[in-house]
């Protein structure tokens, strides 16, 4: 073994104590000492940055207007293709007084009775989906309210040219993802498992 002076030796304890093999378990981050003989490439994750790491849950609601038009598959697929992880998935039939709390924001608006209506003509398919960014990342899919102001980038400007019948429900901010999911599912209905493209997703630092 090449000699080192005792400041370089220092010098590199160190490095190996900040660099980890970027293994990825739900919930648990397994660290393994650097190698630096391997012959795979590996990703490191620098430990300074992990305080800064944004994984986020959030709610979408798959509207009646998205499972009438068989569009379920097609949805969930944009949604798995972009690198969300489904951690949480059900159909519910929505009940008026459910509504009533999901759309409190808007109970005072001409058409409050009229939206909680259109969400209960069929059955909506709830998703817990989870990511870096997630809420703002699943907004920005989905895009802007109204159809036909959405880009046909976006979810709702591909697939729909309405106001209210516009494909999905999102979490608006991190404050709504928490409390949605509480109020669309049970805690035990939410669930970690491990999925091993992380590494293929994001760049080490971004998580
Ligand atoms: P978003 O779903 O984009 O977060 P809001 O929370 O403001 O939007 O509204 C909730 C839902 O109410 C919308 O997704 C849409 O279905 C319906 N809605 C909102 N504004 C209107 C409107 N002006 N006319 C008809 N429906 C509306």
């Amino acid at each position: 073994m090449k000699y080192l002076p005792r400041f370089e030796r220092k010098k590199q304890e160190k490095t190996e104590i900040v660099l980890v093999k970027w293994y990825l378990y739900p919930g648990l981050k397994r660290i393994r000492p650097f190698k630096e003989d391997s012959t795979k490439p590996h990703r490191y994750i620098n430990l300074k940055t992990i305080p800064n790491m944004a994984l986020e849950k959030t709610l979408v609601l798959l509207k009646p207007c998205t499972v009438q038009r068989a569009l379920i598959g097609e949805i969930i697929s944009i949604f798995e293709k972009k690198g969300f992880r489904i951690c949480g998935m059900k159909m519910m039939q929505l009940t008026d007084e459910l509504l009533s709390e999901h759309y409190a924001h808007l109970s005072g608006k001409p058409f409050f009775q009229q939206v909680k209506d259109s969400m209960r003509v069929a059955p909506v398919v709830a998703l817990c989906l989870e990511g870096v960014g997630a809420v703002e990342a699943v907004r920005a899919l989905a895009g802007p309210t109204n159809g036909r102001n959405a880009n046909p980038g976006t979810i709702r400007g591909s697939y729909c040219l309405s106001f209210q019948e516009n494909i999905v429900h999102t979490s608006d901010s991190h404050e709504a993802a928490e409390i949605e999911l509480k109020r669309f599912f049970k805690p035990e209905e939410i669930l970690d498992w491990k999925q091993d493209t992380f590494s293929s997703l994001y760049a080490a630092d971004e998580f």
